[in-house]
């Protein structure tokens, strides 16, 4: 805690004077007694407490989480121009507001939330975090039913602003998207894939570009604009795959998209690497859900990386270029560029690393399990 770690577990826990309730606050002593933190108390989960504070004794009131949204800001500020109006603005722990995440989609902000100690607090923290005229709240899958149970609470409530369609149009490098705000994935959108868009963007030119896991095709769209001559995308999800040809629609005014052959297919991925026609691509994107979500989950997450990245290398064309990412967390940044090589050299292919790629400047990490996002980009000249 001392080195800035946000986490007490409940097992690290020596002795408690009373039990205490979700969202409560919790005054950490050191072995002599000392105060050492405060923090949030989450007795629905094994992070028992989330640090706010560290060091003298602090006063924990409005004044107090004002300053973090302050700061929260201050750490963007510069960091998008009016051509992109999509950002996080609070990224949990790492912005100070542990648990919690605030994302902009234009005029809409979307608030989620991780632990079911904000749920006691919403009414108190809401006007401090924000002061737009819509907000979405958006729960975590292990609060929804302790906030129904508790609070009456439901994933997608507009908490502020008037009910509306749940599709929050905002724009990314000056391209035009709709965050699925009210039920899409994580708050609507993958805002912390914004900068391996623009690259993904910038390679594209004239190429033929394969989207695995595509969601709503932010990659794909980049891609269009691009000057790729063709985009497919591939997802499990139909509602996903409609979002990508909206998002190709919104766009049309641009003539690289309208140029653009856009074609969607809704399969596993992994069976689509194996069942699809022989094709190949000039660029392939690779960006699978979070595949190791436990520690126990590990080391298959990294075989089936590994297989996926090599089926992937399979879709790759002369001088194509592969990028490939990861989202595990229990993944380490080195681990996932060490198997990506590994099974690169495996291919019998030439190759060559063109960059690596971490975290997003929106979603600033502060501790080592913050930084969940990397990503490789890979050239193959023959
Ligand atoms: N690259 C995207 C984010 C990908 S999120 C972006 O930049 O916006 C992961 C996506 O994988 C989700 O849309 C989910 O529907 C899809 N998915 C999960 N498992 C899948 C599978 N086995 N086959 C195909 N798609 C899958």
């Amino acid at each position: 805690m001392r080195g800035g770690h946000p986490w007490v577990f409940a097992e690290s826990v020596r002795s408690q004077n009373r039990d205490g309730r979700a969202g409560e606050l919790a005054v950490i002593f050191d072995r002599k007694d000392q105060f050492l933190a405060v923090g949030l108390y989450d007795p629905d989960s094994p992070i028992r407490v989330r640090v706010l504070h560290t060091g003298k004794p602090q006063a924990i009131g409005p004044a107090f989480w004002k300053q973090r949204t302050a700061e929260a800001l201050a750490r963007r500020e510069g960091l998008f121009d009016h051509e992109t109006t999509g950002y996080r603005c609070i990224n949990g722990e790492s912005d100070g507001w542990p648990g919690l995440v605030l994302d902009r989609y234009g005029e809409t902000e979307v608030v989620k939330i991780y632990t079911t100690a904000w749920l006691a607090r919403l009414a108190e923290i809401v006007p401090l975090l924000s002061a737009g005229d819509r907000l979405v709240l958006r729960l975590s899958r292990n609060v929804r039913e302790k906030a129904a149970e508790r609070f009456g609470l439901e994933d997608g409530r507009v908490l502020r602003g008037a009910p509306f369609s749940g599709a929050a149009p905002f724009l990314e490098s000056g391209w035009r998207f709709e965050a699925d705000v009210a039920c899409g994935q994580k708050t609507g959108f993958f805002l912390d894939q914004r900068e391996n868009r623009r690259s993904a963007g910038a390679l594209a030119a004239g190429r033929q570009v394969l989207n695995l896991f595509s969601y709503t095709g932010g990659f794909s769209l980049y891609a269009a604009g691009g000057g790729a001559a063709g985009v497919c995308s591939v997802d499990i999800s139909e509602r996903a795959l409609a979002g990508a040809r909206r998002h190709f629609e919104l766009n049309r005014r641009h003539p690289a998209v309208a140029r653009c052959r856009h074609e969607t297919a809704q399969a596993d991925v992994f069976a689509w690497l194996r069942e699809a026609p022989p094709r190949r691509f000039g660029l392939v994107v690779l960006d699978p859900p979070a595949l190791a979500k436990r520690e126990s989950e590990r080391p298959q997450a990294l075989g089936a990386y590994g297989a996926l990245m090599a089926a992937a290398i399979g879709r790759v064309n002369k001088n194509g270029i592969l990028i490939a990412a990861s989202c595990s967390a229990r993944v380490s940044a080195e681990e996932f560029f060490a198997l990506a090589r590994q099974v690169a050299r495996k291919s019998g292919r030439k190759f060559e690393v063109l960059k690596t790629t971490g975290h997003a400047p929106d979603h600033p990490a502060a501790f080592a399990e913050a930084e969940y996002l990397k990503c490789v980009y890979m050239r193959f000249p023959e």
